[in-house]
């Protein structure tokens, strides 16, 4: 046992000493970190409307010494918290808004905590805190005079709508960034190397005439007409965009009652592709189809742009450095309990009972056509070089955005992955601020890969829609 010990202990990387302390000021944090993602996850709030999970995540900043900018980019639940001064300014994004209708108690078949309430289902409970624990890490050693330049924790709200992130980056907040670091609950630990898609948010409205549906429908003119031929306008051209593309749309008022002609419809529609420039042309033909919907049922329309996600541009270079403390660290460990607990989420989604573990594979080639979900991330890799973490908070087969994940993340699989990219981020952080070759290199990636490209956030003039979130 001894021998096996020591060819371990000789096997492992050497870190440095501020290596060693942001790692042993993760665990010093760990209950505070634990018990502040449980707030949040119990707040169970959606987007823009944050209040008390931006208010929890940045008292404990404030506590901690952090400076606290409050309500920053017109929208109250956005905040920045920096520490330090000069250069380099390494940022780290922090997430913490949930989803609607997927409540869920913290126990591994379907119960809800509160009937039609919103759930963590995306982690981002944990999400917000791994990110300010790792901030948290690093100040201590700015603070300590063992690193130099800034930190910044950004509160990032409404990344499951509206992306709140776009509204951030046109108030220029991330223009003095050199690079930005951010993770994501997941059920797998990796350095996330693929892009994601590009997507578009707009709305369409109908606006006809009510009548009574019997007695004089001829007065009529059908907004829900309007909208089911809208609709299967939609679904006839499925058939000839690229298999890279995805359209969704949800009906969020089709009318009230059966005996009125509805005189009001109106679809939330959202458009994504790996890429924006094929999301792009998919959008604008979707969005004149609403004219063909409405000169067929003879009534009026609107289209209104919401927002839309830039896919992600990675950064390999940046990929690499964390890959490398993902590897020292090794996977996360799990008792028998929480084994156990994986395998009935597995058992009570329908996928197969093999357990939960979080093995750090090789650095994944970046595909061309990766399948997957957007993010708001994905405009901020545009503006600054960003490094990307999946850290396992819930078993393999579970399905995202449903109470499987907020059960999972209410709980110690979660709080462990939490930790654990707590521990990770910070040490790449660490790396950011020591080796100033790699943030060379790692805007020179981001350079070449972003080429003349000039950004743009796919973004309405005006403030950001928090009415619209009530
Ligand atoms: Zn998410």
């Amino acid at each position: 046992m001894a021998c096996l010990l020591m060819a371990y202990a000789q096997k492992k990387p050497k870190i440095n000493d501020n290596k060693k302390a942001v790692i042993a000021s993760v665990e010093s944090q760990a209950q505070q970190l634990t018990a502040l993602s449980d707030q949040i996850w119990a707040y169970e709030e959606i987007a823009f409307q944050e209040f008390q999970s931006s208010k929890a995540l940045s008292d404990y900043a404030e506590a901690q010494g952090f400076r606290v900018s409050r309500g920053v980019a017109g929208i109250p639940t956005a905040f920045t918290a920096e520490y330090g001064s000069g250069e380099p300014v390494i940022g780290i994004l922090g997430e913490f808004d949930a989803l609607p209708g997927i409540s869920q108690k913290a126990v591994p078949t379907k119960e809800p905590r509160n009937v039609g309430a919103p759930g963590h289902g995306c982690g981002h409970n944990l999400f917000g805190v791994a990110s300010l624990g790792a901030a948290t890490a690093i100040k201590e050693l700015i603070e300590k005079g063992a690193l130099q330049g800034t930190v910044r924790f950004y509160g990032t709200p409404a990344e499951e709508k509206f992306f709140g992130k776009l509204w951030m980056i046109r108030e220029g907040l991330f223009d003095d960034v050199d690079i930005c670091m951010d993770w994501h609950p997941s059920a797998e630990t990796k350095a996330s190397v693929q892009t994601g898609l590009a997507l578009v948010d707009f709305i369409v409205e109908f606006e006809g005439q009510a009548a009574h549906a019997s007695s004089d429908p001829w007065n009529g003119r059908s907004a829900s007409d309007a909208l089911e031929l809208y609709a299967s306008g939609i679904n006839y051209y499925r058939e000839h965009i690229r298999p890279t593309v995805r359209i969704h749309y949800h009906i969020q008022d089709g009318g009230q009652v059966v005996n009125v002609v509805p005189d009001y419809a109106r679809l939330w529609v959202r458009v994504r592709d790996t890429k924006r420039e094929g999301m792009e042309k998919v959008w604008k033909q979707v969005e004149r189809m609403a004219e063909g919907a409405a000169i067929l049922a003879n009534v009026d329309y609107k289209v209104s742009l919401v927002s839309g996600v830039h896919e992600v541009l990675v950064n390999r270079t940046g990929a690499s450095a964390l890959q490398a403390n993902l590897e020292y660290l090794g996977p996360i460990t799990y008792t028998e309990q929480e084994q156990s607990f994986a395998k009935k989420i597995q058992q009570s989604t329908g996928s197969e009972r093999v357990g939960i573990e979080s093995a750090i594979n090789p650095l994944e080639e970046t595909l061309e056509n990766p399948i997957g979900g957007s993010t708001d991330v994905g405009d901020v890799s545009y503006v600054v070089p960003t490094i990307r973490l999946s850290a396992t908070t819930a078993p393999k087969g579970t399905p995202w955005h449903s109470w499987a994940v907020v059960a999972c993340s209410g709980m110690s699989i979660g709080h462990k992955g939490m930790h654990y990219a707590a521990k990770a981020l910070s040490m790449t952080m660490v790396d950011l601020f020591e080796n100033a070759k790699l943030r060379e290199n790692m805007k020179a990636e981001f350079k070449e890969r972003k080429g003349d490209y000039a950004y743009k956030g796919i973004i309405p003039e005006g403030p950001p829609p928090i009415e619209a979130a009530n």
